[in-house]
């Protein structure tokens, strides 16, 4: 073993950089540098002096002065770098996490000077624009002397210095230099404690930076205003399973660890009953993001790539989970094949696998399948525990209709003479649908603009606050869209494909 002497060791026993007088470095000191060579010698020569020569080579670091020890490390110090000088970390660090705010940047490598002679604590870092600055870690102020003047630093403060910058603390002072006497790279490591934090900080960086994409995803897709399950009219009893099988474990993870949870659900029923709403609510109501897709875009729009597709749209939503992927038409995707047709299959085949591997995983990722054509969806899908839950969404019944009314005029003057309970009755008959509510609505209310003469003064810029500020929606506006609704549902029948069940009412 070789222990290379301090070339330059005169320079630091003749001048300390912590000049206050009884800080200075005593004559026992002086005595065991002049030493040093000698006991270099002694070590290669004899294992009984080897202990002897690491106790002065310590005494010897100690001899270092602080501004020189710390120069080495600024030699290498880098963006992500902190160094806190002391006399015990704990009690730097304890004072750094209070002044963590200042660090604008990851900390990625910490390093450690014990120092008795300072009489303080003081943190450094380098600012984004590449600046060391110095964090005052007392809780008494400093005098910072740049050039000819003198700044305050304030306890947990922080203030960039240069070379020759010098800091008091208590009368001893601290000199900030860009380089040591002499090259101290070989004895960083006995002088500083080095902590690595890297890989944390990476993994954490990571996470963080995710949490902000998938932010930025979330906002891109609330282009309309959310929807919660207030929004959605009647459908109870479908709120409530998906609130336990999928908003609670999203929300309170803790409470299903090591259950198997179930992350496909197919919902069946007539268009306009409002599975995709209810799929928007459920998203926003388990703070997930959420993927829509339509079955027969990807049908039509990938075919040769689908499997490829699935396997991406799947990696998207796990890496950004929790997320609800939300199928419409599905059975465009998983209908039911004749055996001619190997490409159907591979696809259904391959959704089995990507589900397969969520429920192994027990990834915050539930796909929501919707269709108008239960019947028609490959028993392949069906059968499979995969899509385990299957509901039914049929047009509401009264009260579900009486909800739906009141969520879509919620933000609509309805004059108070307006008697809805006639047209909840004719339209339960009907079967109406959310959908067909919302619309009739909106007719009552463009109704209402023909009849006061709204929509001719949009025409003729004559429309003044006035017109808005008095205008309802009256009994005869929504009774000239029911009738036209009524009328146009008899003329088209628009019995809904794959309507399975009667409306109970
Ligand atoms: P589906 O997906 O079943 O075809 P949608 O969810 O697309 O039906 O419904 C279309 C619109 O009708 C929704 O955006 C919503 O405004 C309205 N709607 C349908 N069902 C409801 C409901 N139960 N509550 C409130 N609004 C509904």
């Amino acid at each position: 073993m070789r222990i290379n002497p301090i070339t330059a060791r005169t320079n630091y026993y003749s001048s300390p950089a912590i000049s206050k007088t009884k800080n200075e470095v005593t004559p026992e000191g002086r005595t065991d540098l002049v030493d040093l060579n000698h006991l270099n010698l002694t070590c290669n020569q004899s294992m009984v002096n080897f202990k002897a020569t690491i106790d002065i080579s310590r005494m010897l670091i100690k001899q270092i002065p602080l501004d020189d020890k710390l120069a080495s490390l600024f030699q290498n110090f880098k963006l992500e770098d902190m160094i806190l000088v002391g006399k015990n970390l704990h009690e730097c660090a304890k004072e750094m996490y209070k002044s963590a705010g200042l660090v604008k940047n990851t900390i990625k490598r910490g390093f450690f000077i014990q120092d008795e002679t300072l009489g303080g604590k003081l943190g450094f870092f380098k600012n984004s624009i590449g600046d060391t600055e110095v964090i005052n870690l007392n809780d008494f102020e400093l005098p910072l002397t740049s050039n000819t003047k003198t700044y305050p630093l304030k306890p947990h403060d922080s203030f960039y210095v240069i070379e020759d910058d010098i800091i008091s603390i208590n009368g001893n002072l601290l000199t900030i230099k860009e380089k040591p006497k002499t090259d101290l790279s070989m004895y960083r490591k006995n002088f500083a404690k080095a902590f690595d934090f890297e890989k944390e900080a990476n993994k954490n960086i990571e996470k963080i930076n995710k949490k902000t994409i998938s932010q930025l995803m979330r906002t891109h897709q609330k282009t309309t205003t959310p929807v919660t399950f207030e929004q959605v009219g009647g459908l109870q009893e479908l709120k409530t399973s998906l609130k336990k099988d999928v908003i609670y474990p999203i929300r309170y993870p803790e409470a299903y660890e090591g259950m198997e949870l179930n992350h496909g659900f197919i919902l069946y029923g007539p268009p306009g009953t409002g599975k995709t709403h209810i799929a928007r609510a459920l998203a926003n109501e388990a703070g997930a993001n959420f993927i829509s897709l339509n079955g027969l875009d990807l049908e039509s729009k990938w075919v040769g790539e689908s499997e490829a597709n699935w396997r991406n749209l799947f990696e998207e939503a796990k890496e950004n989970q929790p997320t609800i992927i939300f199928v419409d038409e599905f059975d465009a995707v998983a209908r039911k094949r004749d055996s001619r047709d190997v490409y159907g299959d591979k696809v259904v085949n391959q959704i089995l696998t990507l589900m397969t591997d969520i429920d192994n995983e027990n990834a915050d990722v539930y796909v929501v399948a919707a269709t108008n054509n239960y019947k028609a969806l490959d028993s392949a899908i069906t059968r499979s525990g995969r899509f385990g839950k299957h509901y039914e969404v049929t047009p509401p019944d009264k009260e579900g209709l009486r909800e739906i009314f009141k969520i879509n005029t919620k933000n609509r003057k309805v004059d108070e003479n307006v008697d809805i309970e006639k047209m909840l009755d004719k339209l339960v008959e009907a079967k109406a649908t959310g959908a067909d509510m919302r619309h009739i609505v909106n007719e009552a209310h463009n109704n209402g603009f023909v009849r006061t003469g709204i929509f001719d003064k949009m025409e003729n810029s004559k429309l003044t606050s006035l017109d808005i500020s008095g205008f309802k929606i009256a009994q005869e506006d929504f009774d000239k869209a029911l009738n036209d609704f009524l009328k146009d549902k008899k003329d088209t029948s628009r019995k809904p494909v794959g309507f399975i069940k009667n409306q109970t009412s």
